[in-house]
């Protein structure tokens, strides 16, 4: 198979949360592989770092992913100013941890909001452009913690358990205009969402190391792969799926 087919030379994907951990390792491997990138979040010092770390195939815009009047705008000012977005990760998210019992009706709304009521919004205003053109393609970001049971993550589980549900709908309506969508289901990758969640503590992660069958964490990079390879012509004919990336901690529970 020529390599090319993994390329994503003359493409645009827009990356939310892309300023920072994950989504900083989705836009290297990106623009590794040909891209442009435009990067989303709230601390516009944190983009601007990164996007001086990309180079001239990366731009930036502060956006609140939570705030939905601004989700259209955003989308047409990519569009116009930018050109077509043909590959859409929804990669920022938030964690809460706290026992079933303790998450406030307000927090479970929060991580629901921000995790999957924004990613439904970006996706629409998105595909809106993805469906008249018949090419596109949609990553989630979701989590080990959306596949199985995990403590103390009931409002973050549920909510990336309930991306899914919103790629298994949006597969039988995108499908025939080839848009494709798909997830990825990080187990334990480093990044401050994961050394916050542990809280720095060396005890919590040596016992986490001992769950993941490969024996080490994850690395941005690792993800930034995996998106590469799902946003490209290599997997034309992929669509519906959630790919653990996790260095086998999913099957070794
Ligand atoms: P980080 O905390 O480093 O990244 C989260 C990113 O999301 C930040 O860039 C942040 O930018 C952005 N973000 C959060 N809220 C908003 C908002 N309201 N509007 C716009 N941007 C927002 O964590 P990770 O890189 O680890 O997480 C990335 C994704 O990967 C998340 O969806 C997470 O659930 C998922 N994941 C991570 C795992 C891990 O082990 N690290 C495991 C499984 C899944 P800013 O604060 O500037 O807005």
């Amino acid at each position: 198979m020529a390599l090319s087919v993994y390329s994503l030379e003359g493409k645009r994907a827009l990356i939310t949360g892309g300023g920072t951990g994950i989504g900083l390792g989705i836009a290297q491997a990106m623009v590794e592989a040909g891209a442009k990138v435009v990067i989303t979040g709230r601390r516009e010092a944190v983009l601007q770092e990164a996007v001086a770390q990309l180079g001239s195939h990366a731009t930036y815009r502060v956006n609140d992913i939570t705030d939905k009047k601004a989700i259209p705008g955003l989308v047409e000012d990519i569009e116009s100013n930018e050109g077509p977005i043909d590959i859409l990760v929804n990669n920022a998210g938030i964690h809460h941890k706290a026992m079933a019992q303790d998450t406030s009706d307000e927090d479970f709304e929060r991580v629901l909001q921000t995790n999957v009521v924004s990613v439904f919004a970006l996706t629409r205003a998105c595909a809106k452009y993805m469906l008249q053109r018949k090419q596109g393609a949609i990553l989630m970001i979701g989590s080990m913690a959306g596949l199985f049971g995990v403590d103390k993550v009931v409002a973050y589980g549920t909510s990336k358990t309930a991306l899914t549900g919103l790629v298994n709908s949006l597969v039988t309506e995108y499908s025939t205009s080839n848009v494709r969508v798909n997830a990825i289901a990080p187990g334990w990758i480093e990044s401050n969402m994961f050394l916050n969640a542990i809280n720095k503590d060396e005890k919590r992660k040596q016992q986490i190391t001992n769950r993941i069958a490969m024996d080490c964490f994850g690395q941005p990079s690792d993800i930034g792969n995996a998106a590469v390879f799902l946003s490209s012509e290599a997997a034309r004919y992929i669509t519906g799926v959630v790919l653990p990336v996790d260095g086998g901690a999913t099957v070794n529970f």
